[in-house]
């Protein structure tokens, strides 16, 4: 047996593998969250971020391993327990219902009904939908929404769920510059209230400035994990990206930043496009 305690709040991983039609996608993965942090979980496209994801939320039963939430097996709770510790942004916001948006974030209240919880579901709802910046959308069909204001909107109900274990996959990516930082600040501030918060990010210099750690995940194993500038050197980020790029401190923070290297832009090839 381990000698490691199990993290009485909080999610994780513990040698967990997951193998799909023989092939191993995640290969003894370590990684946990607790009550306070931000854990930002970076990785090239097909490290196996979001199946670690799906292990950690108790969605996807590990081949081998252990996925733990709130020190219990996660095949162990049922899905309403599931549903009240944690809840999940999916990498995949993608919404086939016509529903107007304060109903897609009601939604996030459902695990809550019929408990004394429910009491608080407009005050909850009213929360989410001020945080994420979406109360001006909430009459509209949620199928009419451009790609960034869905992503806020998905966020809202994740919000809205009030789980002490937070995972988001990629809660970002459509997402404006203004509009990511203000997400992000978001999931710092839910880290700082208290709660465990996981979010895969493909911004680099996102999950430096606002991860209190980073795990770097690479071919399904944990390639590295500690704080930003531990874990984004030039040369490992080089490598598991394979592209050379230069760590820079951010002038302002002094977190570190991870620039592509490019060629002097003299050298590009200067065109005008025809027509
Ligand atoms: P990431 O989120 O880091 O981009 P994923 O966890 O989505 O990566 O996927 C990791 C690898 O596992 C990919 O190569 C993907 O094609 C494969 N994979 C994920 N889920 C399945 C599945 N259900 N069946 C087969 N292969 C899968
Ligand atoms: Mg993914």
């Amino acid at each position: 047996m381990t000698a490691t305690p199990a993290v009485e709040r909080g999610a994780e991983l513990r040698a967990v593998t997951v193998e799909v039609a023989g092939r191993r996608i995640l290969d003894r993965v370590d990684l946990q969250v607790g009550p306070g942090e931000l854990v930002a979980l970076i990785g090239p496209n097909g490290a196996g971020k979001s199946t670690a994801l799906s292990v950690l939320a108790g969605d996807l039963p590990p081949t081998a391993g252990t996925a733990l939430i709130d020190g219990v097996e996660a095949h162990r709770l049922r899905p309403l327990e599931l549903a009240r510790r944690r809840s999940v942004l999916l990498q995949q916001k993608g919404v086939s219902f016509s529903y107007p948006v304060r109903e897609v974030v009601a939604m996030g209240r459902t695990p809550w009904a019929r408990t004394p919880e429910a009491s608080r579901d407009d005050e909850r709802i009213a929360d989410a939908l001020a945080r994420t910046g979406v109360e001006h959308l909430v009459d509209l069909d949620v199928t009419t929404l451009s790609g960034g204001e869905l992503a806020r909107v998905s966020l809202a109900r994740v919000l809205a769920q009030d789980c002490p274990i937070v995972l988001l996959d990629e809660p970002t990516d459509a997402l404006d510059l203004g509009h990511r930082e203000q997400v992000l600040s978001l999931a710092a501030q839910l880290a700082r209230d208290g709660g465990a918060v996981l979010a895969v990010l493909h911004d680099l210099d996102l999950a430096a400035a606002y991860g209190d750690r980073v795990v770097l995940l690479h071919d399904g194993r944990v390639a590295a994990e500690g704080r930003p500038e531990e874990v984004l050197t030039a040369s490992r980020i080089g490598d598991v990206y394979d592209h050379p790029v230069e760590v820079v401190p951010h002038p302002g923070s002094g977190v570190p930043l991870v620039l592509p290297v490019r060629p002097p832009s003299r050298q590009r090839v200067s065109g005008t496009l025809d027509g």
